[in-house]
């Protein structure tokens, strides 16, 4: 049989694997995290997840990476809910609701990218972490011992690394799933989201730096990123049948900002993208010594904000089992336990609550658009209703569920 060395093999540098391998090592396990992108490259990755929850603050805060996002994000206590069609604010949740409850009652509005940047310098600089950029993981086999990954490393030669687990944190393609042909199971929409980011300031038109907007026609999102410049993102839905040039045009982004709110001037766009949106969960999390996290394990819409969140959330709750096998105090079953709270979380929680929520932004029908917006009207007038809401969208509720789970 083989010999392993005792140190956990991480594939993917994004924010899951960052915070695992991170977490893992200031608990002095020995880590191999591989990551297919090098130097050159890393900071180029296109706009992503940026609005960080309450309850992912604290566990940032835990291996120290809070203290350096929140100066390079834009701490947000307040996020609403909009009527397009009707010009009209229907609700304001203000997390200060949940003061007794977290050191955090506010998101933190840091774009992923500057997540991976401050998390990647860490785990640079972390003795326990063999840090491999430019390393292309391609396939891996295990036994009962271990498990050996088959990377391509900088040189382009075939390398080997042994460990005893191996934690795909490879995001939504991960080829450790495919290989273990673990169902994703779900589905597509069929509508592609079109982002673009604007420079422009839009809370002097009364929006928070978080808002979900209603409209039967074209429901949207805006969020507001710190700069410089300052950026703000802009959701809009798409005709699936339309061409990908057509919609990106710059006067048909311009004309779509302009729908959104006539300025009668150019807007200064700085970027812009097309994403389809997958909502799926995979069958099994876990397959002998193979592991998912993140965006491997499940992927979801951005309307909530809980795809990146709840990845990180799986890679700290695996981190502590994992932590707790390497010093005797359970067996390997315990992953088990891993994939029954991390799964249901991502079928009753970020599922759920992401589906819920586009619905909610897309009704057509105008009886229960308006029945929608006085219910939610009621809920962030009402203390204790708007804490109970907010428990739930800072994910609180999903982690006391998990944490039930035997
Ligand atoms: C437009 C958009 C907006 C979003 N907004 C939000 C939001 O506001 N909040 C939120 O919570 N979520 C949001 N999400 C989702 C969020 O971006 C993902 O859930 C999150 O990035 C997943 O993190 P991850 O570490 O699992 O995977 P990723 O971020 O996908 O990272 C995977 C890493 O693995 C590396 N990799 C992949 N394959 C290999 C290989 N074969 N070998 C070596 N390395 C490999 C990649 O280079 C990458 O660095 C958004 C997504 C989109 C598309």
């Amino acid at each position: 049989m083989p010999v392993y060395p005792d140190r956990i093999v991480v594939v993917g540098a994004g924010p899951v694997g960052l915070c695992l391998s991170l977490a893992l090592a200031q608990a002095d396990l020995k880590v191999c995290l591989i990551e297919a992108l090098g130097d050159d490259n890393f900071l180029e990755q296109v706009p992503r997840a940026g609005t960080n929850h309450p309850a992912t603050l604290e566990m940032y805060e835990r291996i120290g990476l809070y203290g350096k996002l929140e100066p390079r994000g834009i701490v947000a206590p307040v996020f609403h809910y909009w009527d397009r069609h009707k010009g009209k604010l229907i609700a304001a949740f203000d997390h200060a609701h949940l003061k007794n409850d977290t050191r955090f009652p506010y998101v933190l509005q840091c774009e992923r990218i500057k997540i991976v940047e401050e998390a990647l310098k860490m785990a640079r600089a972390h003795p326990n972490i063999d840090l491999r950029l430019q390393t292309e993981f391609v396939s891996f086999e295990q036994d009962a011992g271990g498990v050996t990954a088959h990377a391509i490393n900088p040189g382009g030669e075939k390398e080997a690394i042994k460990g005893r687990y191996l934690v795909s944190g490879e995001g939504a393609r991960s080829i450790v799933r495919k290989t273990l042909d673990i169902a994703f199971e779900g589905f597509t929409y069929d509508d592609r989201t079109l982002n673009i980011e604007v420079a422009y300031d839009f809370r002097k038109h009364g929006y928070a730096h978080r808002n979900y907007i209603s409209d039967p026609r074209e429901w949207s999102n805006l969020f507001h990123w710190k700069g410089p410049p300052d950026r703000w993102r802009v959701h809009f839905p798409t005709d699936p049948n339309a061409d990908e040039d057509a919609l990106t045009r710059p006067e048909a982004l311009q004309s779509r900002l302009q729908g959104f709110l006539p300025t009668g001037k150019p807007f200064d766009i700085v970027g812009c993208n097309l994403y389809v949106v997958h909502q799926r969960v995979a069958q099994k999390f876990r397959v002998g010594r193979a592991i998912l996290a993140g965006d491997s394990a499940h992927v979801n819409s951005p309307i909530g904000a809980m795809g990146m969140n709840s990845g990180v959330h799986d890679a700290f709750n695996l981190a502590d089992k994992l932590i707790a096998i390497s010093r005797g105090e359970a067996d390997d079953m315990v992953l088990d336990r891993y994939e029954r709270q991390r799964r249901h979380v991502a079928i009753a929680h970020t599922q759920a609550q992401t589906i819920r929520n586009k619905r909610l932004l897309a009704e057509r029908d105008p009886a229960v658009r308006q029945k929608n917006h006085d219910e939610l009207r009621r809920t962030a007038e009402d203390p204790k209703l708007a804490r109970n809401f907010l428990l739930r969208t800072a994910l609180f509720e999903s982690l006391r569920e998990a944490d039930a789970i035997a």
